[in-house]
């Protein structure tokens, strides 16, 4: 999971989401402040962990 400063605030992604959005990420030339490998952190677009939950 990655931590992503943007214009509207700071986010964490999931590696996902960032594919998802890497225009956007280019265009408003988001920048990566730190990475964290912690299974409790949520994506703020898709609200799922770095760890995948198979049921
Ligand atoms: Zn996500």
């Amino acid at each position: 999971m990655k931590l992503w400063v943007t214009p509207k605030g700071d986010k964490w992604l999931c590696n996902e989401c960032q594919k998802e959005l890497q225009e956007v990420i280019e265009q408003e030339k988001w920048r990566a402040a730190l990475e964290k490998f912690e299974p409790m952190l949520r994506c703020s677009e898709c609200n799922h962990g770095d760890v995948e939950i198979f049921d």
